[in-house]
């Protein structure tokens, strides 16, 4: 059992962000009863189970933590309730200048027990530059805060290929963030998404302030660090110790199911691709209403899971990859991909060209 819970409110909108998230309001309680709503009455079931999996509810956004506590506590409430749900892994994502230690220890008592915190930057200038509302030192007292509360099961976010960012202050964030008492490190580069005010400031030229060269250099290079400090790089984007990485996500790399709550969320049940328009209001007068964005074929389904399974450093087992030879073949040539013996994996190269490589599977 995976879920999904979209948070779509922030304090402010950053610059560079393309989630759906809506800035600044005041009152959540409404949207957060009309979740519990579409919880209690959503009649899907998913079709299959995997036996020995860990059940997990991700609460993202958005900014969970800065819609009201209560009602957030609640909906995990009537999560675990409804779907007979004992233990797992229940992870909920939090802001620096939106969480406190009080609001930790309503969540831990709720059942979160993990906690990912949008660090981004321990560093003021880049924090500066993203547009974020916190400062590096709040940021690490965010951390404090979710350990005063008992969460031991800490992420932290980094981007990296900022305007400004370095290489060495890159690795300071990570030495930080590891001593603080991290266990699991995000690291994303910094994307130009449509539409957004980064567009217009960096849209095409992103290259003109940050050298290409450099972001790479910055993403082997955090990844080998955070590798070389016991935090192993299990996913393009996310390192951890071991034992502490992303259920959640892996369900995801796995082509697991997952129901999806809330508006702009996203689910995928029973083979179909399905999501909720990005309209709180309309969400609000009908929380239920999903729309259908796609069906997967059984080859789609099989091509999808090749694809997310390379993103993995396990990779994809070949009892996958079975009528796909030529364009495994065509990547290992181009030396994309390297082969493990029982399957296969992006290369040091293809971590660089792995969109390319995804796209033979789309
Ligand atoms: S806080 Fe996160 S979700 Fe909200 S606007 Fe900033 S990057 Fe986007």
């Amino acid at each position: 059992m995976h879920i999904y819970v979209h948070i779509p409110f922030c304090a402010r909108k950053c610059p560079y962000c393309g989630f759906y998230s809506v800035e600044g309001v005041s009152n959540t309680s409404p949207y957060l009863a009309a979740l519990r709503k579409e919880i209690i009455f959503s009649g899907i079931v998913p079709s299959a189970s995997y036996e020995g999996e860990v059940s997990t509810v991700y609460f993202g956004g958005g900014t969970p933590s800065y819609a009201d506590a209560q009602g957030i506590c609640a909906t995990l409430t009537e999560i675990l309730e409804k779907f007979g749900i004992s233990d797992g892994e229940f992870t909920i994502e939090v802001n620096p200048n939106s969480f406190t230690a009080d609001k930790g220890r309503m969540y831990r008592e709720a059942g979160f027990n993990r906690i990912s915190i949008g660090v981004q930057s321990l560093h003021d200038d880049v924090l500066k530059t993203l547009g974020r509302l916190h400062s590096s030192s709040e940021a690490l007292a965010a951390i404090e805060a979710a350990k005063e509360a008992g969460f031991t099961n800490i992420s932290c976010d980094l981007i990296l290929g900022v305007p400004g960012e370095t290489l060495e202050g890159l690795y300071e964030d990570a030495d930080k963030l590891i001593n603080a008492g991290a266990k699991h490190i995000s690291m994303y580069s910094l994307m130009i998404e449509e539409g957004t005010p980064f567009e217009d400031l960096y849209g095409g030229k992103l290259d003109q302030f940050v050298d290409e060269d450099l972001e790479r250099r910055m993403y082997h290079g955090l990844r080998d660090h955070l590798d070389s400090k016991g935090l192993h790089p299990y996913e393009i984007s996310n390192c951890a110790y071991k034992g502490f990485e992303s259920r959640h996500n892996i369900a995801y790399w796995k082509g697991r199911e997952y129901y999806a709550f809330g508006a702009g969320a996203h689910g995928y049940l029973d083979s179909v691709r399905f999501m909720h328009e990005e309209n709180i209001e309309k969400y609000l007068l009908d929380p239920i209403h999903v729309e259908v964005e796609e069906t997967l074929s059984e080859r789609d389904k099989v091509k999808e899971k090749i694809m997310l399974a390379l993103r993995t450093t396990e990779g994809v087992n070949k009892t996958l990859t079975q009528g796909f030879e030529e364009l495994i073949d065509k990547n290992i040539k181009a030396g994309y991909l390297e082969d493990t013996g029982n399957g296969y994996r992006l290369s040091r190269k293809g971590l660089d060209f792995a969109n390319l490589v995804f796209m033979d599977f789309i």
